[in-house]
């Protein structure tokens, strides 16, 4: 497997950074998660516009233009033969003192890996996930915007572990005033009398490009479709839910807090989603 590192395609095993590099030190830096589908990179603008953002608002200087971010992208693709997959696109603050400021930081540090992906087993698709609320809170956009993807994720992997030591793959993340914000990875949908219902972004939920697509389908499907400040409530008495994500695209859920969603499988109008959402992904995107 070869990796994008500075501008160079090396080796996995040659793909190293610095221990001095802000990225692992403090987790300073942004990321993107992007899908290929059959050789198409899924709205790999939008992901570029969002890293873009991210980097703008913690002063983080990007050291390549879109267009060369999506040659490299692309690029890293074709060299590892991948038609199918994942691509992680991380851009740290870049070499620097132990200090915390990053004055004297960088220049940044780009890395590219594009690999195989299969988050969860297509039984679950079927089936339908099950989730349960954790203690731990989604961070407050004062202290850091929920629209940063940044490498700082440590909030979300305490919630992940929460959910699993009680069994359950995924957590469902509130914000400090108790409202839903998204799971660890995924933004949340409901669908209640027939209108689809999603928090909106400063409930705490990041700016999803896969939520994004969900909406266009609503429109598509002549689903209403608003965002709206959630309780557990609203999921606990929806008829249907469902989550979506880069990796996870679009999920059904079928229990929350031990409560069954609806019938406790998943409905038709998530089902309709989940189908329409696999038909586009094979039709739009930018051919490697
Ligand atoms: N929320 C969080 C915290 C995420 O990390 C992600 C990305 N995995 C999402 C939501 C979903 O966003 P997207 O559809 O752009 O992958």
């Amino acid at each position: 497997m070869k990796i994008y590192l500075n501008g160079d395609l090396v080796d996995k095993e040659m793909a190293m950074v610095s221990v001095f590099d802000h990225g692992l030190l403090y987790g300073d830096g942004v990321f993107e998660g992007i899908r290929l589908y059959d050789g198409c990179v899924f709205k790999l603008d939008e992901h570029l516009e969002r890293l873009e953002y991210s980097a703008k608002a913690i002063l983080l200087e990007l050291p390549m233009s879109r267009q060369q971010f999506a040659d490299a992208v692309c690029e890293t693709c074709r060299e590892n033969k991948l038609s199918n997959g994942y691509v992680r696109l991380v851009v740290t603050r870049g070499v620097g003192h132990l200090g915390l400021t990053p004055d004297g930081c960088g220049p940044p540090s780009v890395i590219i890996i594009a690999d195989e992906i299969q988050l969860y087993p297509e039984e679950l698709y079927e089936k339908g996930l099950k989730i349960i609320s954790v203690p731990t809170r989604r961070i407050n956009a004062s202290a850091l915007p929920p629209a940063v993807k940044s490498l700082n994720y440590l909030n979300n992997i305490l919630a992940k572990i929460e959910a699993k030591k009680v069994g359950f793959q995924e957590a469902l993340m509130l914000n400090d005033k108790g409202e839903i914000a998204e799971c660890t990875g995924d933004n949340v949908f409901v669908l209640s009398k027939g209108v689809l219902y999603t928090p909106p972004l400063d409930a705490g939920s990041l700016r999803g490009i896969t939520r994004g697509a969900v909406m266009d389908i609503a429109v598509e499907l002549g689903i209403p479709c608003r965002e709206q400040a959630l309780t557990r409530y609203d999921l606990w008495t929806a008829e249907e839910c469902f989550l979506t994500g880069t990796a996870a695209e679009v999920i059904p859920c079928v229990e929350v807090d031990h409560r069954k969603v609806g019938s406790g499988e998943p409905g038709q109008t998530t089902r309709d989603f989940i189908a329409k959402f696999r038909k586009n992904v094979r039709e739009d995107g930018m051919k490697l």
